[in-house]
């Protein structure tokens, strides 16, 4: 936690006014910027953690407390932590930005405030992002000049007119060598500011000269919308220099995780579960013009994991709910290739991904200006998996009319079906498969198995966390106490009574057994509301740390059901439980009565025989329960 840094920050910014920010920043609105947020009832919510990789949702917020925490890797804290943590900014700095959102004005107890720009003790996050905003300023300016009448034209032939540029913010780095460089160091930025930020560099001769010149220039947000470095396109045909220019790694820009467009796109793309993927400025800007705001695009690199995870937060992309993510390809060798790439990247997506290509071999904004907006929304609605495009790829570079070109498309393509993730839909594509090459489907099957046993790795499931402790053994009867504890942690209102009714002696597996009793030790799952306090109170309670990790991992499982739990799944599932050891005992008591002597014992023959009926009687229950009838 940050306990030193706000004792040694409190001199500065008076402890009221932390105390205020701190009590007017709505957790839930500082969160939502970026990560999406859906109710995990009483109150509470809940989305993927940005801080450790997960594909079902741990991080918890709980606006009635104003705190955060995540039952994946433990990390939390209250609205000023979070910025901390989630955009490494100082303690002072998070304060100042949700002081800045609450329309605060801080007071500082070492004289006042001095202009904001210019205060030296700010943190280096919020000085680089000042000085990215003073470059905009200076940037939009020189669009209007004589000067950059190339950039302005530039824009027009691609349909942007005045407001568009606006809208993104367009500017030009004129034909100068440090016009940006005298302009920012007069507004206070240091030497090492500007060369950190990416904005200046040292020339051969010392002196601190512009990094982007004669180019048309598009500032590239975070999440939060602040501006954190540059794209900059070719203008003049005697510029040496890359079609693109982007800002170096700094600080505050890491290309990898960077997406253009994300500020304007988040909110479509978290309210509609899709996001389209299309690769340059220009075409994010067609995109969203053309009624498709959905659009982000990758920043001078591939798109890669840390892209993924940054919308996967967003999709709140889970196994249960499917985001939704359009790659937009030219149907060019280099875009196919790219989209056979992006199906390697497939598998690290739980959502479902699809290829959207251009008939005609357009991008985007080729698209828009040629067809309207319409041809652009089209392009986007007639998205294909990508399974299917791939597979196409792979089958249209042989001779299906030969038998050997057909068993070489086979062989070809049976990997990418063998790959697929969810495997419910390979029986699917082995049927398209064989339909598409013309040959019956049992030699197809044959094929993907063969191709499926060659990739152990990539075909094993989703890697989970460590076990802890003690390995759990995966057999059904370990599943099924799994998924009960998993009920009573996630659902106690729905499941409470059933679960409160199954002793902890039905459990098998001794940590099973103990997170059991560790739920009656804090008074039963029907006593709870659910939610963080509800998990914490039953980790608290338990005796092991065996236990206590398991119930943070039983918290975020997901449960093994399509859908909301009902009150059946819940039953059928605690009848599965106890199936396991009324069978058990029943084996134990008819080896028992069989060595009993019915003659000599006939009392405790007749005592076992009658508890044998009963048991019989109850395993008949459970297993009708178990079948689904409540
Ligand atoms: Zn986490």
């Amino acid at each position: 936690m940050y306990a030193e840094g706000v004792a040694d920050m409190a001199g500065r910014i008076r402890d009221e006014d932390i105390a205020l920010v701190r009590e007017r920043s709505s957790i839930a609105d500082v969160i939502s910027e970026t990560v999406t947020l859906k109710s995990a009832g009483s109150g509470n919510l809940k989305g993927l953690c940005p801080f450790h990789d997960e594909k079902s949702p741990s991080f918890n917020v709980s606006p009635a407390r104003n705190v955060w925490y995540c039952f994946g890797c433990g990390a939390g804290g209250d609205a000023i932590k979070f910025l901390m943590d989630a955009e490494h900014l100082s303690f002072v700095e998070s304060v100042e930005r949700l002081a800045d959102r609450a329309g605060i004005q801080l007071r500082y107890v070492e004289g006042e405030s001095p202009a904001p720009r210019a205060r030296p003790q700010q943190g280096q996050r919020q000085r680089l992002v000042a000085a990215h905003a003073a470059a905009v300023d200076f940037y939009r300016a020189q669009l209007t000049t004589a000067g950059a009448r190339p950039a302005r034209e530039f824009l027009a032939r691609r349909g942007f007119d005045r407001a568009a540029a606006e809208r993104y913010g367009c500017g030009f780095a004129p034909d100068a060598w440090d016009l940006l460089t005298k302009h920012l160091r007069q507004q206070g930025f240091s030497h090492d500011e500007l060369v950190t930020g990416g904005l200046s560099r040292p020339s051969r001769s010392g002196t601190l000269i512009d990094r982007f010149r004669r180019r048309l220039m598009w500032p590239i947000r975070d999440l939060a919308g602040d501006v954190i470095g540059f794209g900059a396109r070719k203008l003049f045909d005697d510029d040496d220099g890359p079609k693109y220019l982007n800002t170096p790694e700094t600080p505050i820009y890491k290309k990898s995780h960077v997406l253009y467009g994300i500020d304007q796109a988040k909110r479509e793309i978290a309210r509609q579960g899709k996001v389209v993927v299309v690769e340059g400025y220009t075409d994010v800007m067609a995109c969203h013009l053309a009624g498709v705001p959905t659009a982000v695009a990758t920043c001078g690199t591939a798109f890669g994991a840390d892209h993924i995870g940054v919308l996967r937060r967003l999709l709140l992309d889970t196994d249960a709910v499917a985001g939704e993510v359009i790659f937009t390809f030219d149907g060019d060798a280099a875009g196919q290739k790219a989209a056979l790439r992006a199906f390697e990247d497939d598998q690290r997506f739980v959502g479902r991904t699809f290829i959207a290509v251009s008939p005609d071999s357009m991008d985007p904004c080729d698209l828009r200006l040629a067809k309207g907006d319409m041809a652009v929304r089209d392009l986007v609605a007639r998205r294909e998996p990508l399974v299917d495009f791939a597979l196409r790829q792979v089958i249209n570079r042989y001779d299906l009319d030969t038998v050997d070109g057909r068993v070489e498309a086979m062989r070809r393509a049976a990997p990418l079906v063998a790959k697929l993730k969810d495997r419910e839909k390979r029986p699917e594509y082995v049927r398209k498969l064989a339909g598409d090459l013309g040959m019956e489907i049992e030699p197809v099957q044959r094929a993907v198995l063969a191709a499926a046993s060659a990739t152990p790795g990539k075909d094993a499931a989703p890697a989970r966390r460590p076990a802890p402790a003690e390995p759990i053994v995966d057999n059904p009867q370990s599943m099924v106490e799994r998924e009960a504890l998993k009920l009573a942690l996630q659902e106690p209102v729905l499941a409470g009574p059933m679960f409160d009714a199954v002793e902890a002696s039905e459990y098998r597996h001794p940590v099973h057994a103990a997170v059991r009793a560790a739920v009656a030790a804090v008074g039963g799952a029907a006593t709870a509301t659910g939610g963080a306090v509800w998990i914490e109170s039953v980790r608290d309670a338990c005796e092991d740390l065996a236990a206590r990790a398991l119930v943070g991992e039983l918290a975020v499982e997901p449960l093994r059901i399509d859908g909301e739990p009902d009150p059946r799944y819940v039953s059928i599932t605690m009848a599965r439980l106890q199936w396991g050891s009324v069978t058990s005992r029943i084996k134990d008591l008819k080896s028992r009565i069989q060595r009993i002597n019915p003659v000599n014992n006939k009392d405790e023959y007749f005592a076992a025989f009658g508890e044998l009926l009963s048991l019989e009687q109850h395993a008949r229950a459970l297993r009708e329960q178990a079948a689904g009838g409540l």
